[in-house]
């Protein structure tokens, strides 16, 4: 048995089913799973959350009389309340599912942007962003004519806040970037950020895909207008996401997509539309996922955020430090664990990024290797992709012992 962490939350493994499996051939090897950021497993109280759901509670919402249909309506607008609480919003209202944070900033630049933004205007984006808050904007651009600038990363795979103002002119509208890059890891200065583009008169959008997962995030604190998450990033059912808006923004923005359950009243003579949230859930909407997500939330504030944040700081302190040992390897972005999260993303000299994932899956390592759906950042250093690990709460010492076995095996087989 490896020796725990100090800030040990092994506890929690138990609570994962899938972490107690093995992967593989034959009898395979027990998985250690290392790519939580591109999902998260899933707990107990989620799973049995969701199972209850569909075993004694289904049924569609907002339009019964009947017990289940109230019911299930309750447990929905209940879980929004949860989540706003989660996300430290004022007004549930504030809250819209979406399908998830591809969802959300396409909805954003669908009836916020396109509805008010003027040939020539202008949109502040960064090269590290997810191709999610990256090819909305282009669709949006190519069709109205609007410019996109990006703020440059520095070396060390950061934003410089001085460049990143530079990218600011009296025609910008809008500056969307992510709060945490998923394909390195850094925690950006959003709060700086925030401040630059309101000098300036924009509108700001947070992606939170990666920032949700590793903190408690007070959205009204951050300033921004729009922030954007998933929840199958945070150990909640996938098909399940949220835009979290300031309110007079989002009842001034037209519908995106029209339906059942948005409207006030239809007739042959045209519609009138609720305010928000409904306005933007049009159709029936993933209700299971919405209640899974409230669960997960209930969960990891259970577990305790600031246990979660600890742990992960001491699994990313430890398993760079192991890394860094391994001759050849190169760990990309911040080089400071303290501006970053638990997401290690490395090349090595004699091997592709798509041999290290191949090799360490023989041994049940489950890591990511690619560009992580950030083309612009992996461009940016030259490269096609990198290894990534990523490591939630549940991940032990145990997992980084492993890690490195795999790579020692990798570089035993590449040279
Ligand atoms: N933004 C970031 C930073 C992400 O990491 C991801 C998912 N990898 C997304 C947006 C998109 O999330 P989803 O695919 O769940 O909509």
């Amino acid at each position: 048995m490896p020796t725990p962490l100090p800030t040990d939350l092994s506890r929690a493994r138990a609570d994962f089913p899938i972490l107690a499996r093995s992967v593989g051939r034959g009898e395979g090897k027990p998985l250690v799973y290392l790519d939580n950021a591109a999902t998260t497993q899933k707990p107990l109280a989620v799973i049995e959350t969701v199972d209850r759901f569909y075993r004694h509670e289904n049924a569609n919402i907002h339009r019964g009389v009947h017990y289940l249909s109230m019911h299930a309506t309750d447990a929905y607008d209940r879980a929004r309340e949860r989540v706003a609480r989660a996300i430290g919003a004022g007004d549930p209202a504030e809250v819209v599912f979406t399908r998830g944070a591809t969802e959300a900033i396409n909805l954003v630049a669908s009836s916020f942007a396109g509805d008010r933004f003027q040939p020539g205007d202008e949109i502040v984006l960064t090269v590290m962003e997810h191709h999610a808050n990256i090819v909305p904007w282009q669709l949006l651009a190519g069709r109205r004519g609007l410019v996109l600038k990006w703020a440059p990363v520095t070396d060390s795979g950061e934003i410089d806040p001085d460049a990143f103002r530079r990218c600011f002119s009296p025609r910008t509208r809008l500056a969307a970037f992510t709060q945490v890059s998923n394909a390195l890891g850094t925690v950006n200065p959003v709060d700086e950020m925030v401040r630059i583009a309101r000098e300036h008169g924009a509108h700001v959008l947070i992606d939170g895909a990666q920032g949700v997962p590793h903190g408690q995030i007070e959205v009204a604190r951050l300033g921004a207008d729009f922030y954007t998450f998933s929840g199958h990033k945070v150990c909640g059912p996938d098909g399940i996401g949220v835009l979290w808006g300031r309110r007079e923004l989002l009842d001034a923005m037209p519908p995106y997509q029209g339906g059942g359950d948005m409207i006030e009243r239809v007739s042959i003579d045209g519609t009138t539309f609720r305010r928000s949230p409904e306005r933007f859930e049009a159709g029936t909407p993933n209700i299971s996922g919405a209640i899974g997500l409230g669960a997960a939330f209930d969960y990891l504030d259970g577990l305790g955020w600031d246990a979660i944040r600890r742990h992960e700081h001491e699994l990313l302190c430890e398993a760079t430090a192991r890394l860094q040992e391994i001759d050849g390897l190169r760990v990309l972005g911040p080089s400071q664990p303290g501006s970053k999260v638990a997401v290690i993303s490395f090349t090595m000299d004699s091997a592709h990024p798509h041999d290290i994932g191949t090799i360490l899956d023989t041994e049940g390592v489950a890591i990511r290797a690619g560009h992580h759906c950030a083309q612009p950042l992996m461009q940016h250093f030259g490269i096609a992709g990198t290894a990534r690990a990523s490591f939630a709460f549940y991940n032990n010492r145990d997992d980084i012992d492993r890690l490195v076995a795999g790579l020692t095996k990798v570089k035993k087989f590449f040279g």
